[in-house]
């Protein structure tokens, strides 16, 4: 489960807790694909921004920084292979994932794209976007697990009212405890770079035991 919740470290600002699941930018120059993705996506819960061509596309990415790039290789003005390489040579946008669009009959650039760091590809017409979403669900999941080291870790002691009430929320019997390890789970709090207003994090609870996230 993600939330999110404005909050300056060490206070827990659980009363703003908003569900939310992670900011997706689609790039894309074909209208209708787009559309597709973007009613598939929100209805999920994620956020979508869409970029049309390679250019403004990294401009998203440098401002915004997506959790997730859907990225079409036949893209005017700069290419999806000259934005997989910049996201990948920047420090900054490295780590974001990129699930690389392609069409039928580049089995050779999709082997490129994927040596060059995508995380995972999609034909298009020969995946549903049904499919795609469990790809994206798969890799989101993953790079979290993977970047524990960026986050913030916070021992939720100081405010126990807000953590009674944080704890009702997410449904968690036993408290902060992990409901199989019976061991205290630790939160990590994520940076929202792409919100202005305030300061706020995506947060979610770990077992250091199990390893398993709420
Ligand atoms: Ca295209």
């Amino acid at each position: 489960m993600n939330i999110e919740f404005e909050t300056r470290i060490p206070d827990v600002a659980v009363e703003k807790t908003i569900i939310k699941k992670g900011t997706i930018l689609i790039l894309e120059d074909q209208r209708g694909f787009r559309q597709v993705y973007r009613d598939v996506l929100e209805l999920d819960g994620y956020e979508v921004l869409e970029g049309t061509d390679g250019e403004t596309g990294w401009d998203i990415i440098v401002t915004k920084k997506p959790d997730l790039v859907l990225l079409d290789l036949g893209l005017p003005v700069l290419d999806g292979f000259k934005v997989l390489e910049k996201i990948r040579r920047s420090e900054q946008t490295k780590g974001i994932p990129v699930i690389i669009f392609s069409v039928l009959g580049e089995p050779k650039d999709v082997k490129k794209a994927m040596d060059m760091g995508a995380n995972d590809y999609t034909v298009k017409g020969f995946y549903t976007p049904r499919q795609v979403l469990s790809k994206i669900k798969t890799i989101l999941k993953d790079s979290k697990m993977k970047t524990p080291t960026t986050s913030y870790k916070l021992l939720l002691q100081e405010d126990r009212k807000g953590i009674v009430k944080l704890e009702a929320d997410l449904g968690l019997e036993n408290g902060m405890q992990c409901p199989e390890c019976f061991v205290a789970m630790e939160a990590e709090f994520f940076p929202e770079y792409a919100r202005s207003d305030g300061h706020w994090f995506a947060a979610r609870f770990v077992c250091p035991s199990c390893s398993k996230a709420f």
